[in-house]
């Protein structure tokens, strides 16, 4: 059976790359009907993250261009993951397979035609995998690859070298729908769903025009709720770290006894100024971590909506 395909791209503030990437992605759609891999019905489905410029204008004008295109608008900016997850699940009752992918041309959208191929095969999950990243600056690839070593070491786990490049079946994602959790790490969350799947391999080129929506802090921000959100492997290892340090004092406490004993008790002010903060420093460490879990909490708690659509552009066509 051919299949009919969904592709969900997240725009925020993209009005410069939009005009160049969108026929793209729309010349992929028409060249895999005409090889008959997907059915005509197939759709490029644009998900505007809130953004602040015109975005949305773009994306409405296109929609109105050709019908292969349709855009959903998020009632406010919520980030790439809820962006993501929106149109997935606008996608999922219309299609057979969705494909996600960012609107920047930085993923390689040829590599589609493989993971179609793989799919065909029974897959029900492929991953788009990185090859390479000559073109992405020192700082980006380094940062990169420390975020996905990070991850793995913290017990999160994740295909290496795998962003939100994807293919996902509309039966994953049915599934994928009871995990409701509102800390959202799409690619950790994933593979946890299970079923067969497989990577493809594509080279990754620079962003075609604009600016990276992902500074360092975004990093760094979505690295943490990764690991928060997938792993209690930090909580386990301050454990471990707590049992080390009592070991150490012990060792202390003989110390202080012995020179005390000896008639030296005076001395020692350097190490004791030196031990009081270190612990004080470590203690704060691990409040933090373990309130970065009562964080977790207290947002799953609330049960808030992770995505609010105030627009789509088939309604304003009836
Ligand atoms: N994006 C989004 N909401 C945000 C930030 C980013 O929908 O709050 C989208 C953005 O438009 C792009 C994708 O997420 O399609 C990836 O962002 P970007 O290319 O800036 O990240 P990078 O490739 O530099 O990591
Ligand atoms: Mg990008």
């Amino acid at each position: 059976m051919v299949p009919t395909l969904y592709i969900v791209i997240p725009c925020y503030n993209e009005q410069e790359v939009l005009p160049i990437t969108a026929p793209m992605f729309l010349n992929k759609i028409k060249q895999l009907v005409s090889e008959g891999k997907i059915t005509e019905d197939s759709r490029v489905l644009f998900v505007n993250d809130g953004s602040k410029d015109g975005t949305w204008e773009i994306i409405r004008g296109l929609a109105e261009a050709d019908r292969h295109f349709i855009g959903i608008s998020q009632s406010r900016n919520r980030g790439h993951q809820n962006a993501v997850l929106a149109g997935l699940m606008e996608a999922k009752e219309r299609c057979d397979v969705t494909v996600s992918i960012d609107c920047d041309g930085q993923d390689d959208i040829n590599a589609v035609d493989r993971m179609l191929d793989a799919y065909a095969e029974g897959c029900e999950v492929v991953y788009g995998v990185r090859s390479s990243r000559e073109t992405d600056s020192f700082f980006k690839r380094s940062t990169a690859q420390g975020f996905y070593r990070f991850l793995s070491g913290m017990g999160a786990e994740v295909v290496y070298n795998h962003a939100d490049y994807r293919l996902i079946s509309s039966r994953v994602l049915r599934e994928f729908e009871g995990f409701r959790e509102v800390n959202l790490f799409l690619r950790g969350m994933i593979p946890l769903v299970g079923f067969k799947s497989t990577t493809v391999e594509y080279a990754r080129t620079e962003r075609l025009a604009g600016e990276s929506k992902y500074p360092l802090k975004k990093m760094l921000a979505l690295a943490v709720d990764g690991v928060t959100s997938l792993s209690v492997k930090p909580l386990r290892l301050i454990t471990g770290f707590g049992v080390v340090v009592a070991l150490i004092s012990f060792i202390g406490c003989l110390w202080a006894l012995i020179t005390a004993l000896c008639g030296n008790a005076v001395q020692g002010w350097a190490s004791m100024t030196c031990i009081v903060c270190f612990v004080g420093g470590v203690q704060l460490i691990c409040l933090g971590i373990i309130g970065e879990y009562v964080g977790k909490i207290y947002m799953e708690t609330k049960q808030r909506p992770r995505y609010i659509i105030s627009e789509r552009t088939w309604e304003e066509e009836k």
